[in-house]
């Protein structure tokens, strides 16, 4: 091996010391014009694998050798152009801000400019973090439910940030309780659903749908913006039933006054039917409010016994299919399930 502070022009003045030739010697002994070898000796012309494999055959050294000090010779001529620094400097500061926020997602989604600029980039992730700043994002969580990731901190800053320029009366904690236990017997179907934030914003309660961030597997969250309570969802799976679930269990967190601790409560699919004293709270209150006259699985399980339990609780009968599915009365591929509505982009984005 040679040692890594030569030059290949040093190595290959060993050689020509070792046998007393001259370079024209050399030259003519690999076969190269004498140009050639004057210009690798003078590091304006790099060695190739092929010129590694001969310089290797007339030395002690390997053709990887050979290589190996190309390259080093290739690193630090890169290293002495100014821009090549800087170019550095700016890799460095979009993996720390990359380490931060999902910056690349949040250009293609048009929450921040698009710019390679490192400066500009941690600017608007900053003004980002610092609008969507929502109480107890930083505090320890003592709910036993893993951290927020950096892709789900970030939704939830666009939706703290909307949620704050979102105009709606003041919180009214009793107006929005009413209004949340009597949302079952309001909301039907998917046309319904598209008056809930205006219901939300008279009661004090800013209602916003953000668009998931691929991977970061949020249904909803409820938070507390100091003064009054928020819900953001995401729509995701864009299922009537499984939308309005979301809504009624973050409401329900809010009614059970969860905001006021200041946790912030993400749901996902695993949150649901949950293990903690917070979650069980919330899908208790949910159902009881989606099926306050009890929701047994008929038996047998048929189109008509199911219009009959929903019609029983005066609820949409996606959200009874929904439920049975959810406790794994109905299959997810239930002939059912057709039935469901669906909620558009369109729709959704009505409320973004
Ligand atoms: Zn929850």
């Amino acid at each position: 091996m040679i040692s890594m502070s030569s030059t290949i022009a040093e190595c290959i003045d060993e050689i020509l010391a070792c046998h007393n030739w001259s370079q024209a010697d050399l030259a003519d002994v690999l076969g190269w014009g004498q140009q050639a070898l004057s210009e690798i000796m003078q590091g304006k012309r790099r060695i190739d694998a092929s010129q590694s494999l001969a310089l290797a055959t007339v030395s002690d050294h390997s053709p990887e050798d050979w290589l190996a000090l190309q390259t080093k010779a290739d690193i630090a001529e890169a290293m002495r152009s100014v821009k090549t620094l800087a170019e550095l400097a700016e890799i460095r500061k979009r993996a720390d801000l990359e380490e931060i926020a999902p910056v690349r997602q949040l250009i293609a989604q048009k929450i921040i400019p698009r710019t390679k600029n490192a400066a500009e980039r941690e600017k608007a992730v900053t003004e980002l973090l610092a609008d969507g700043y929502v109480p107890g994002t930083a505090a320890k969580k003592t709910d036993g439910q893993p951290e927020f990731n950096r892709i789900q901190n970030a939704w939830l800053a666009i939706a703290a940030r909307r949620a704050r320029q979102m105009q709606v009366a003041e919180f009214d904690a009793g107006k929005f309780a009413m209004l949340a236990q009597s949302l079952p017997r309001m909301v039907k179907n998917v046309q319904d659903i598209g008056q809930v934030q205006a219901w939300f914003a008279a009661a004090g309660v800013p209602l916003i749908y953000v668009p998931p961030l691929p991977g970061g597997k949020i249904d909803g969250v409820s938070f507390s913006l100091e003064t009054h309570p928020a819900i953001a969802i995401t729509g995701r799976g864009k299922r009537f039933d499984k939308i309005f679930y979301t809504i009624l269990h973050e409401a329900s967190h809010i009614v059970n006054g969860h905001w006021l601790e200041a946790v912030n409560l993400r749901e996902n699919e695993e949150c649901y039917g949950g293990t903690t004293k917070r979650e069980q709270e919330a899908d208790q209150l949910a159902t009881f409010w989606l099926y306050p006259n009890g929701i047994q699985p008929p038996r047998p399980l048929t189109k008509q016994a199911i219009t009959q339990l929903a019609a029983n609780n005066d609820v949409a009968k996606d959200m009874v299919i929904g439920h049975l599915q959810h406790i794994q009365a109905l299959p997810w591929r239930t002939i059912f399930a057709k039935e469901i509505g669906m909620l558009s982009e369109e729709e959704l984005k009505a409320w973004a």
